[in-house]
């Protein structure tokens, strides 16, 4: 019996969304670019899942554009909503200190290019340090705030609606990483500039996702070829990737208020029976608003690797903090910027779950993490 609890990493494709890419593979094989007839098929059905995707999060399907997943569509946002060289030694970009990767990577990049770059400091609790954000506002010159709609290592969700109207009082754009987020939690673009989504994590293909562009919002391209994707990415689009992008986006939003009701249920009983087994066990965030799926728990005096591949050998896959992190042994940024303190930083499980987790599978999951942490702890 193998038990995969590690969606915030990726989740397997469904199997309408298999089946509905299928045939993009083989006889509807057409440029959706081409002027003739066999066109005609790839170009509607990337236009039904351009619609799809942006009925999903509240937006125009010409705000859509498709990108080969969350990495690209936040290099896409933070490298190309500003000139790529600064105009002014002053100009400052924001971004959160729990951000993915995908973000934080590019900070040496974008100082090459003449930007400041300040970190939004978070708070124990994980919530973002409102009044240092403000006075950052205030202090630097800024043009572009980055701050993620959900924390993919604890689910803490963020206030977007509010930071983006902070940022955009005193002139500055908006982008938020949203892979988290987008198919788990009700995510509406009313008030961001750009946001970042993956089709993996939402029972989607990997190697496809989106950026959602504000009407009006010009950015540099990635790619010069074609002119696809309004000329930012040029490129053959993935017609398969995209029709799989847009069935995932509509069966998220059908099923998210049924997913969630159940996979909360399943959350709880790990939650709580985890911490009373362990009662100096801390559940990061847990006083903030989450994402449903998502557990973060730290054990005393634990080393995390060693529970891991207790749970592995027992056929349970979770992980040890963020995917691309638990190769190597580093403490979480993300816990880190939390201040957990030090007795804890090593010893954290994120369990991610899906809807297709049952109750047994919680049971298996939580008994051995109890017989493994007390082994350990011996
Ligand atoms: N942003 C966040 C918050 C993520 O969790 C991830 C993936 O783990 C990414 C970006 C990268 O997305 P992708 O794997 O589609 O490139």
């Amino acid at each position: 019996m193998t038990i995969y609890a590690d969606c915030n990493a990726t989740t397997p494709v469904a199997k309408e969304v298999l089946n509905g890419m299928l045939p993009f593979f083989s006889e509807v094989f057409a440029n959706p670019s081409a002027t003739h007839k066999a066109a005609s098929k790839p170009k509607q059905a990337v236009a039904k899942a351009r619609r799809q995707v942006a009925n999903l999060i509240g937006a125009k399907p010409s705000e859509i554009i498709f990108t080969s997943g969350g990495t690209e569509s936040d290099n896409m946002a933070l490298g190309g909503a500003v000139p790529y060289m600064a105009n002014n030694p002053s100009d400052t970009i924001l971004v959160s200190a729990v951000e993915h990767p995908a973000i934080l990577e590019q900070i040496p990049n974008l100082k090459q290019r003449g930007y400041q770059v300040k970190i939004i400091p978070v708070q124990p609790d994980g919530s973002i340090n409102l009044k240092s954000y403000s006075q950052m506002l205030q202090e630097y010159n800024v043009l572009l705030v980055s701050v993620m709609w959900a924390n993919n290592e604890t689910g803490v969700i963020y206030p977007i609606e509010q930071l983006a109207k902070l940022a955009h009082d005193a002139g500055a754009l908006l982008h938020t990483d949203a892979v988290q987020a987008v198919g788990k939690v009700v995510v509406e673009v009313s008030n961001v500039d750009l946001l970042s989504l993956s089709s993996h994590k939402i029972y989607g293909p990997k190697g496809i996702g989106a950026l959602y562009v504000k009407q009006g919002l010009r950015l540099n391209p990635i790619s010069w070829g074609g002119g696809q994707e309004a000329g930012i990415r040029s490129g053959t689009l993935n017609v398969a990737g995209i029709v799989g992008l847009g069935i995932a986006s509509q069966m998220a939003g059908d099923n998210l208020e049924k997913n969630n009701k159940y996979i909360l249920q399943l959350r709880a009983l790990i939650e709580t029976q985890l911490t009373s087994a362990f009662p100096t066990a801390l559940v990061n965030g847990a006083s903030q608003e989450r994402l449903p799926n998502t557990i973060n728990i730290a054990f005393k005096n634990l080393e995390s690797e060693m529970l891991l591949m207790f749970l592995d050998k027992a056929g349970i896959y979770v992980s040890a903090g963020s995917a691309c992190s638990s190769a190597d042994h580093k403490a979480s940024h993300v816990l880190s910027a939390m201040k957990l303190p030090k007795q804890w930083l090593y010893g954290v499980l994120r369990i991610s779950l899906s809807y297709f987790n049952t109750q047994e599978d919680i049971n298996h999951i939580v008994e051995t993490i109890i017989a493994s942490v007390k082994k350990l702890s011996r």
